[in-house]
This record gives structure tokens, C-alpha cells and sequence, in this order.
């Protein structure tokens, strides 16, 4: 369909829908369709982690034995024996769930994301995040109104420095402001996981302010072994803190399964949102994730993900080191999906992009990921979590061949 602001339909338009704009690298992707791409693109899980055959006995049986309910509407804060069992898995994985805690179970993360946005900003409120931080989290906050203040990234995830500077001079000018959201540990875009003194910084200029925190955390769960660190969630004594996770990582993202885990009140007010907005997350979906959990086959994917997906992010830091060096700098991951990626000098990753598919080579241009325009130019992310081992030595020498070319022009 056509994006032609002129079109029959415009006049048709919420303000909402045109707030929201369709993503341009997508559109640049699209160049890439039907070609054999290497891709570094999306971050996509690998399907070799997804345990099919046991699924399909688990859905059979849940079917089968239990679908007068699996089958049936079921509360929208989640089935409650699957909340009460998901509690029990986060708690085992050392996320603390407090007895003023609740949780809602969502559609995916993002959709616990966006309703917890809805249910906490008001246009013009002013949010803090990270830049280049996660994408859907700008749209989310655009799509609201939301003025974001940026915070710059090191290699140490959001630099609380900055974050505190920004607040306190926010606070001072009069602003209405609400809440800071961090995706502390293996950051997409960044590839960086927060030390825990820098936790604990961002917590107490959260309280020294009365901000809220939006812990987002879909990767901390196969972290590599040199991983070190505490969830945010798990130093909130104050009930600051709504911790969002997802099944999408650590079992199949097919199930559209997240939570949102957080103090009861608030956690109240995001379920009358998600009331509106889908009534509750698919029931067979919550049962199946339930038999998962209970035979530990969540914790069976979690072993294959942390060795699978630690492999192909050293065979990428081993092909950066060797095609990159001089070149560029990047992060060094101890888990998730990306690693980030900052080349010396002038160069323009979106413009790359056609010659880059032309070449066999996708990514995502790192300027998406930030909230100014036109910043991050020189940057790109790349994912190593859905491409094949023996395609990532290709890929990043093919790549740097055509940084080289441009960079030599
Ligand atoms: N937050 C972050 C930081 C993510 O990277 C993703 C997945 N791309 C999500 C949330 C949403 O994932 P899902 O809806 O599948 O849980």
C-alpha cells in the first residue's frame, strides 16, 4: 500500500498512526529479499535451540487432556497457576519477587513494554533511556508523545554520569518526568551489560528524583560464563522497579509469551490496559510454557543457548579482530544477540547498505537505535545469533571489504 501522505485515506487518519513511521531499514532490506544474504540483521534466536519434538508431546498432551481449559479464555493477568509457576522460575533464577509483587503474564515483551508505557506516560512527560538504546522502545515512547532524553552508552552500558546530569537538570527546568528505562544486561542494540555499582547508581537517582524503572531483560538468562551481575529488579527496595522478560530467548518466540513483574498497584493498572488491548495472552500458550518450566525444558533450552550462541559470538569477535583491527572498535558481549560496531572516520552504514546486499552482506545501520537524528552514523549492529557458524568469517571480511572500499574513496 502506498505511503503517499496525500492518499484517499488521510483525512481518515488517527494523529496516533501518524506518529508512527514505517521503519527504513526495512524498506532497505527489502533490496535483499530473494537473494542469498548473509545476515546479521535481525535478531532472531537460532532455530537449532528450539526443542520441537518435545513441544509437540507437551502440546499434544495439553490438548488432549487439558484443553477444557488450555483451549478455553482464560484471566487476563495470565492463568494463575502458570503466574504462580513463572514466579517460582524468575525467583529461581535469582530475580527477587517481593510479597507486594505481581505478575502479568503478556504477548511477548513488547507487548508488556508498550502497555506498561501506556498505562505510565502522558504526552510531554519526559523519559530517559539509553542511545543507541532499543528501537521499539523509541517507537513505543514516540508513539505517546513522550519527550526521550538520551543517554550516552559506553562499553559499560548507560553511563549513570550523564543520567544523573540530564535528570537533575530535567527536574530543575520543571519538567513532568517518569521513568527511566534500561535494558541493563546484553543490550540490544549495544552488546553491554551494566556492572553492578552502576545499578545501584541508577537506582538511587531514580529515588533521589522519584522516578520509576523500566528493567527490560530478555537475554540475562544464557549469559556466558564471565557474566557478573545483579538484576535491578533484585536491588529495588523502594518498589521502583517493573522487571520485563519474555520466552521468546529461552524457549521459541512462536509462543508470544513475556511478563511484566513489578508492584502489585502498578502492575493493577498495566492489566487494565492489557484488558483493552488483547483481553489476556494465548491460554495454550501459557499452558504449554507451564509444562515446559515443570520439565525443565526451559532450563534445557537455556544450556543449549548459552553454548550455541557463545560459540558464534566468539568466531564474531575473532573475525572482527582480524578484518576490523585499525578499522573500527566494537563491544564485547557476554551474552544476547548483538554486538555493536563503531568504524574510525567518515562513513555512512545506511548509505552502505545497497552496496553491502549487493555484496551478500545484511545489518542493521546503528542510527536507528538512536534518538537524535543523525547521529551513530558510523555505526552498525550485528547480530550473530541466527547466522550460521561458517557464514560469520565471510560475512564480516566481506564487509570490511566494502567499509574499506568507501573509506578509501
Ligand atoms: N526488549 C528487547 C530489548 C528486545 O531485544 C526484544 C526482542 N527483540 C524485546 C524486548 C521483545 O521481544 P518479545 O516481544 O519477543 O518478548
Amino acid at each position: 500500500m502506498s505511503e503517499d501522505i496525500y492518499s484517499r485515506y488521510s483525512r481518515f487518519y488517527s494523529s496516533f498512526v501518524s506518529r508512527v513511521k514505517a521503519s527504513e531499514v526495512r524498506e532497505l532490506l527489502k533490496l535483499a529479499e530473494g537473494k542469498k544474504i548473509i545476515s546479521f540483521a535481525g535478531g532472531l534466536p537460532d532455530p537449532r535451540i528450539f526443542p520441537k519434538e518435545e513441544l509437540a508431546e507437551i502440546a499434544r498432551q495439553v490438548v488432549s487432556e487439558l484443553g477444557d481449559q488450555a483451549l478455553q479464555y482464560s484471566p487476563t493477568p495470565g492463568v494463575g497457576e502458570f503466574r504462580r509457576t513463572l514466579a517460582g522460575f524468575l525467583a529461581g533464577r535469582g530475580v527477587r519477587v517481593g510479597n507486594d509483587d505481581s505478575v502479568v503474564v503478556t504477548t511477548g515483551s513488547q507487548e508488556a513494554l508498550y502497555i506498561a508505557i501506556l498505562a505510565l506516560v502522558d504526552p510531554g512527560d519526559t523519559v530517559f533511556m539509553e542511545e543507541p538504546g532499543y528501537l521499539a522502545a523509541i517507537n513505543a515512547f514516540n508513539a505517546v508523545q513522550a519527550k526521550i532524553e538520551p543517554v550516552t552508552v559506553d562499553y559499560e552500558g548507560i553511563d549513570v554520569n550523564e543520567l544523573e546530569l540530564k535528570v537533575r537538570r530535567a527536574a530543575n527546568e520543571g519538567k513532568r518526568l517518569k521513568l527511566i528505562y534500561t535494558n541493563p544486561t546484553c543490550n540490544n542494540p549495544n552488546g553491554t551489560t551494566m556492572p553492578d555499582e552502576r545499578r545501584r547508581a541508577l537506582l538511587e537517582i531514580a529515588s533521589k528524583y522519584d522516578l520509576l524503572v523500566i528493567e527490560d531483560d530478555p537475554y540475562s538468562y544464557f549469559t556466558f560464563d564471565e557474566a557478573r551481575f545483579t538484576h535491578i529488579k533484585s536491588m529495588d527496595k523502594e518498589g521502583r522497579v517493573i522487571y520485563t522478560g519474555t520466552f521468546s530467548k529461552i524457549l521459541v518466540p512462536g509462543l508470544r509469551l513475556g511478563w511484566a513483574l513489578g508492584p502489585e498497584e502498578l502492575v493493577g493498572k498495566i492489566e487494565l490496559i492489557k484488558q483493552i488491548v488483547d483481553l489476556h495472552s494465548s491460554t495454550l500458550s501459557q499452558y504449554i510454557a507451564m509444562e515446559a518450566i515443570r520439565r525443565g525444558l526451559v532450563d534445557k533450552v537455556i544450556e543449549r543457548a548459552r553454548s550455541l550462541y557463545r560459540k558464534k559470538r566468539d568466531i564474531m569477535l575473532n573475525s572482527l579482530e582480524e578484518h576490523f583491527s585499525h578499522l573500527a572498535t566494537w563491544t564485547r558481549p557476554v551474552g544476547g544477540f548483538f554486538i555493536f560496531v563503531r568504524v574510525n572516520g567518515d562513513l555512512d552504514f545506511k548509505s552502505l547498505m545497497p552496496r553491502s546486499l549487493e555484496r551478500g552482506v545484511a545489518y542493521v545501520p546503528g542510527e536507528s537505535f538512536y534518538v537524535v537524528p543523525g547521529r551513530g552514523k558510523n555505526t552498525a549492529r550485528l547480530s550473530y545469533s541466527y547466522v550460521r557458524e561458517e557464514e560469520i568469517g565471510d560475512g564480516i571480511r566481506i564487509l570490511s571489504e566494502v567499509v574499506r572500499e568507501v573509506l578509501a574513496r
